[in-house]
């Protein structure tokens, strides 16, 4: 059933048209059920059921049927979201006939609700003349076909595929996709699609002028790879056994088949899709084929066609003609942007990033947050190889982007860009005033970095010192751990560009969604496992060259401090800081002078939050790491959009938790800051004031915008909203609140831009 399941799904997913993806569903379980009747009932946006796809019933009533929220057993199905399994369906009190679709002389009746995400899509319905109910595995396989159909039909919708219209090939105007709000900001551009060598599945489509060109090139690539298998067959006839060598045999007789390049060249020519598109339109249909079939010989084969089209495609893009061209205003697009692709933009014209893997932590949203540019990461079901040349407007604040906006929409963000620029200009004169309340109560603001161009901007922005300095980020750009003199060499850098303004260096914080390439941790729940102070703790080679790095970078600088991520106990804290001393040691017999830097803890785990004073009377400070504090009060993976809804450190039990900690920090004596994103939003700042941090940590583009907010309240009114705040019992309530307190401080405009855009 599972086999059966899954190559429907997959047969499903990869139709060219909508339309002929409901057909191939209706006819694919009316087979595997045996009955005489499969129909798919969709919900649009009027909320009236349209009769999509059928066999069994009058195929004339396709697209014509209609039947309102409340009509027939469809109805029933689709308000109690429940399946009917039923006998005689004709005598149902829902019954409801409708001339001329025949199902009449239909008796059984299984019915499912499609849902996706809690939304009704519409319903499916099997039916059968015999009078009978169906039995369990047919209830349990409609329910799963179902469920799968959700996802692939809330695809298509993503994709402006559904329309009740004829066949579109064009994503519609107006798309929203929603990601991962990854670097803030909005930029309107054309988007220019970035892909990875090789890849089949991410070439995007692209319309040629010239086809000539395109069936010439592709000739070239036929016949490279055909000199490449047989160079190849030649090279493995001393190696391989001769059984082996008959996959080249194989090869060769699918590249000699001139039928394969003759397809693919007809595709040029009746598309006009460049080569690269139509070999893949050609290889993704045989593939298609071979792993419908039931042989196992026969679906091998699938993976050989896999692997030669890969081959072609390599020589395609060899040969490729036309080098990228990259408007003025380039928004990068892909599966997985990587941060060379971005090195390959020229200088000024990269406006934004869209990734539909990562996350805002991935190196990428890093390196976007550094340079300024607006990024949204894991936008899921976004059709990448349909978005070349398209207009798009990302909004990396909200994690927004809008494909082929329409004339009002795109001017309506323009003007948006442009009063966050006139805002960004009026909050210039701030740069060198202190970050003080209107009642004189002051806070220092630090930023957050991770590479050295960041560490640079954080200067001009008038940051007192960096609280936090990620890094995991140097490691993860390399391709093997760095030495102690390299890691010296960046340390020392960002030591010395900062002096005397204090830098704290958070050790190695690998794990999770942080992956070194040369360090692969293969986990089910790499959030709840090998992370952070975990691993380097388990590595203490690894873990005491970075504190030596550190300690050798410090000598005669003494702005250094040390912060340990992860901690969830206090033995972890006990281990790490033998280890710093057992470092320090060292460092004291070839530097008799040298400081004991002063250390430093991470909240960010629930149950560090109770042993807070005990974790603080051991080390110099304390740091809330919101973010993955967050995610782990609230068991929401902060990457997964499936369940960004329910992401807020907003909740009445974070907030609690941020009281209990700044109030053990303080009754140990020991000053405690906040480096997760929290701290640079601005309806978070009266909270944070008033619960007393001692320091918050950003961005360093949010410092301006976060200043403004300082500087137009004061430390008796913070105290007041938090007291109110800390009454209510919903996330949403206090956001409201907060959004209309701060409107009403004179910062409208922040508000405005920060919580209506
Ligand atoms: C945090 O968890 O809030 C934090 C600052 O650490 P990171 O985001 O790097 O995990
Ligand atoms: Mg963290």
């Amino acid at each position: 059933m599972l086999k059966v399941l899954r190559r429907i799904v997959q047969e499903v997913s990869s139709a060219q048209r909508f339309e002929q993806a409901l057909q191939i569903l209706v006819s694919r379980v009316r087979e595997a059920l045996h009955t005489q009747s499969c129909t798919v009932f969709l919900l649009d946006d009027k909320k009236i059921y349209v009769l999509l796809a059928t066999d069994g019933l009058n195929p004339s009533s396709v697209g014509k049927v209609r039947l309102t929220f409340d009509q027939g057993l469809v109805g029933l199905i689709g308000r109690t979201r429940e399946l009917i399994n039923i006998d005689n369906a004709p005598e149902h009190s829902d019954f409801f006939y409708v001339q001329g679709l025949g199902e009449e002389r239909y008796k059984a009746f299984l019915g499912v609700p499609i849902v996706h995400n809690r939304a009704l899509l519409g319903v499916l319905v099997v039916q059968q003349e015999e009078q009978r109910c169906f039995d369990e595995t047919e209830e349990a396989f409609l329910v799963t076909m179902a469920a799968q159909l959700g996802g692939v039909l809330a695809h298509a919708e993503a994709t402006g595929e559904i329309s009740f219209k004829e066949n579109k090939e064009q994503v519609q105007a107006d798309i929203i996709f929603q990601g991962i709000a990854s670097a803030p900001g909005i930029s309107v551009g054309q988007a220019v699609v970035a892909y990875p060598f090789a890849d089949l599945e991410a070439v995007p489509h692209k319309k040629v002028k010239n086809i000539s060109a395109e069936v010439s090139q592709l000739k070239k690539a036929f016949k490279s790879a055909r000199n490449d298998i047989q160079r190849l067959k030649k090279h493995m006839l001393s190696v391989l056994p001769e059984e082996e060598q008959a996959l080249f045999d194989v090869y060769l007789m699918i590249l000699d088949k001139a039928s394969l390049e003759k397809e693919v060249i007809k595709v040029i020519q009746e598309t006009q899709q460049w080569a690269q598109a139509a070999l893949q339109i050609v290889i993704a249909s045989h593939v298609l084929q071979f792993e419908r079939v039931d042989d196992d010989y026969l679906r091998e084969r699938a993976a050989d066609l896999r692997d030669l089209g890969r081959r072609i495609l390599m020589h395609l893009q060899h040969g490729q003609l036309t080098p990228i061209l990259y408007p003025e205003k380039t928004i990068l697009v892909g599966e997985e942007v990587s941060p060379s692709a971005l090195a390959e933009v020229p200088e000024g014209r990269l406006v934004g990033i869209v990734s539909v893997k990562g996350s805002s932590h991935s190196h990428l949203s890093i390196l976007a947050r550094s340079l300024g540019i607006p990024a949204i990461t894991g936008v899921e079901n976004l059709p990448v190889n349909q978005l070349e040349a398209q207009t798009l407007i990302v909004d990396g604040a909200q994690g927004k982007l809008i494909v082929a906006p329409s004339a009002p929409v795109k001017q309506s963000f323009i003007a948006l860009i442009e009063q966050q620029r006139e805002f960004s200009d009026s909050l210039e004169p701030l740069r060198d005033l202190p970050a003080e309340t209107l009642d004189g109560y002051s806070i220092s603001l630090w930023v957050n970095t991770g590479l050295m161009a960041d560490a640079n901007l954080s200067l001009t922005a008038g940051a007192e010192g960096i609280g936090l300095y990620r890094t995991e980020m140097p490691f993860l750009i390399r391709d093997c751990f760095p030495a102690e003199d390299e890691q010296y060499g960046l340390y020392r850098q960002l030591l010395t560009a900062f002096s005397p303004r204090p830098v704290v260096m958070r050790t190695l914080d690998i794990g999770g969604d942080k992956a070194l390439p040369y360090f692969p941790i293969k986990e089910d729940n790499p959030f709840l496992g090998w992370r952070g102070i975990r691993v380097t703790l388990d590595h203490p080679e690894i873990f005491l060259i970075q504190i030596r790095a550190m300690l050798r970078a410090n000598r005669g600088l003494n702005n250094l401090r040390i912060m340990l991520p992860m901690i969830s106990c206090v033995a972890e804290a006990d281990h790490a800081l033998r280890l710093i001393n057992q470092a320090y040691e060292k460092e004291l017999s070839e530097d008799p002078n040298a400081c004991k830097p002063p250390i430093g803890i991470m909240i960010e785990v629930p149950s560090a939050i109770y042993q807070a004073h005990a974790l603080a009377e051991r080390v110099e400070f304390l740091s809330v790491g919101s973010n993955d504090l967050t995610q782990y009060m609230l068991a929401v993976d902060r990457n997964n959009p499936r369940v960004a809804n329910l992401y807020d450190p907003f909740q009445p039990s974070v907030l609690q938790a941020l009281v209990q900690v700044v109030e053990a920090a303080h009754q140990a004596q020991k000053p405690v800051s906040i480096c997760g994103e929290m701290a640079s939003d601005p309806l978070a700042i009266p909270l944070l004031l008033a619960m007393g941090f001692d320091a918050l940590s950003m961005n360093s583009f949010s410092i301006p915008r976060i200043k403004s907010v300082i500087r137009h309240i004061s430390f008796r009114q913070a105290k007041v909203l938090l007291a109110q705040v800390l009454k209510m019992d919903n996330a949403k309530t206090i956001r409201d609140y907060l959004g209309q307190a701060l409107a009403s401080l004179s910062l409208k405009t922040l508000a405005s831009v920060e919580v209506e855009a």
